[in-house]
């Protein structure tokens, strides 16, 4: 602090100490601007020394174009009396002697020296604060677009259950924007009964610390604002803050999980339906084909013996005595053409049959091929990420279409992707991949690829891999392959195995649907 001296005279001495030892930067401007102290602090934020600005007009220290109002601002004021900054204090941005800008804080106060005013500026640097403010906005930025993106909901509640926060996903989930629900007992999100039940479970878990839910994870059910409700499945962590317990709730939405299960579960029946069908259709041909052969030589042998009767009447015609009864001959003539024509009947039936099995022919579509592949890839690898599975797509990008019965080739994938799986549960490695490219051998073929890392086929299914009832598996019908071979030789195409560098690959084609603009 300034003192008097003895002679009368202030002591400044304290003053300057002060200048020159305070983090903030001072400037003292006389009424035209003209600088007339500037202190250490100011020579660090400026870059200036105090010799370089000492009589130089303040506006040095400002950029553009804050640097070419300040005269104007300084006459204003001057003239009206009005403040802008003086007693005020406010953020304005500084320049530095390299040029550089950066933003400080400036309080300006007024003072007379020797009748004239003078003013004092105060200035502070604001470059790390606005930093630390910068990064904790973008870590904000980065946690709420995390939180955006996160596909569970994320559900913050308090230790009486008030909901504290919801997520962007717990919006679209639930279908209540956040401000709807904050503070509400998050009850609201559950059907009956279970809504009466929580603020019960809360205070028990609270007095005893029986865990029913929190870090364990269940299915439960979520009600919707419309009262719909959902499949989900919930697991909750405690966090304390500040001594308050808070729970912290990750929703995830079951019902697409749920759905998927249950296609999975129709397509699974759909192929024991086809599978028996086909089964059929083959018991069938194979039928039609062995009873053909005996059936043919019975009517062969029914027309002979006709022929041998016809003889032998002509003989009784010519009334031998003692020979055939002309109306035992009669009789058994009526029976043999009772018998060719059962005989000429069987045939019949077995032609109907025949007609059957060929007529059982798919129903063909135009379908992309690459949805289809999609479709079934993404039904048959429900369950495979948990068991580790990496799958790869490698499918065509002009996604071409193909002239098949989608249910039946999307079963012959299911198939084929299962049994790729399950062949890769005991390897460390587990690559799966599903591909589809131009057959390399036939125009118009396209041809997918089914391939995995796994051990290869077992010796005793490899020599007879596509006949009915060859399997490895203490569960497995062995039906798989041979249905499978059986839908792709009705659409045309062809399916068969392939033992690879690092495992198996099953290659099946089908015919192309040709491009219009495609010259046959
Ligand atoms: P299932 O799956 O009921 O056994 P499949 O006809 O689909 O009937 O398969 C027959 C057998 O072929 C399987 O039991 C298995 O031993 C073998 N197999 C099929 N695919 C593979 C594969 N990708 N790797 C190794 N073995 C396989």
């Amino acid at each position: 602090m300034a003192g008097e001296t003895r002679d009368g005279n202030q002591d400044l001495r304290p003053l300057q100490a002060m200048l020159d030892t305070v983090p903030d930067g001072v400037v003292i401007i006389d009424a035209r601007g003209c600088i007339q102290a500037y202190n250490p602090a100011c020579e660090r934020l400026f870059g200036w020394t105090a010799a370089e600005v000492l009589g130089r007009n303040v506006k040095m220290l400002m950029p553009p174009p804050f640097r070419e109002e300040h005269d104007g601002y300084l006459d204003h004021y001057h003239r009206t009396g009005e403040r802008r900054i003086i007693g005020i204090g406010r953020e304005v941005m500084g320049a530095r002697k390299d040029g550089t800008t950066f933003p400080m804080e400036l309080s300006v106060g007024q003072a007379e020296q020797e009748g004239a005013p003078v003013y004092v500026g105060i200035i502070r640097d604001l470059t790390e604060r606005r930093q630390a403010e910068t990064a904790l906005r973008e870590r904000e930025a980065r946690l709420a677009s995390i939180l955006e993106t996160v596909p569970e909901a994320i559900i913050v509640i308090d230790e009486r259950g008030a909901i504290e926060s919801f997520s962007p996903a717990a919006e679209r989930l639930f279908g209540y924007k956040a401000e709807e629900v904050t503070g509400r007992n998050v009850d609201m999100l559950m059907p009956s009964p279970y809504r009466e039940q929580h603020d019960r479970y809360m205070s028990n878990y609270l007095g005893s610390g029986v865990r029913k839910i929190i870090g364990i994870g269940r299915v439960v059910s979520g009600r919707r604002s419309d009262g719909s409700v959902f499949p989900m499945e919930l697991a909750v962590g405690e966090v304390n803050l500040a001594g308050r317990p808070m729970f912290t709730g990750f929703v995830r939405d079951l019902t697409e999980r749920q759905a998927t299960e249950k296609r999975m579960q129709e397509l699974q029946s759909e192929l024991l339906h086809v599978s028996r069908v086909s089964a059929m259709g083959q018991m069938s041909a194979t039928l039609a084909h062995e009873l053909n052969q005996p059936l043919t030589a019975v009517i062969n042998y029914v027309k002979a013996t006709g022929r041998l009767l016809e003889r032998l009447g002509g003989q009784t015609a010519g009334g031998q005595e003692g020979g055939p009864d002309g109306a035992v001959v009669a009789k058994v003539r009526e029976t043999m053409d009772k018998a060719a024509s059962q005989a000429a009947r069987a045939g019949q039936i077995i032609r109907r049959l025949r007609n059957f099995v060929e007529k059982g022919h798919p129903e063909r579509r135009p379908e992309s091929l690459n949805k289809v592949v999609e479709e079934a890839s993404a039904l048959a690898l429900v369950g495979a990420k948990e068991s580790n599975v990496r799958v790869r797509m490698n499918l065509l990008p002009d996604d071409p279409s193909v002239l098949i019965d989608k249910i039946q080739v999307q079963q012959v994938l299911l198939n084929l992707v299962r049994n790729a799986v399950e062949a890769m549960a005991a390897c460390d490695r587990r690559e799966l991949t599903i591909a589809t490219a131009q057959d390399p051998d036939t125009a118009g073929l396209l041809r997918v690829t089914v391939s995995d890392t796994g051990p290869g086929l077992a010796p005793e299914v490899a020599a007879q891999l596509f006949q009915p009832f060859v399997t490895t598996k203490q569960k497995g019908m062995g039906l798989g392959l041979s249905i499978c071979r059986s839908i792709i030789d009705a659409h045309g195409g062809s399916l068969w195995q392939e033992r690879t560098s690092d495992g198996t690959a099953f290659h099946f084609t089908v015919l192309a649907v040709p491009d219009e603009g495609d010259e046959e």
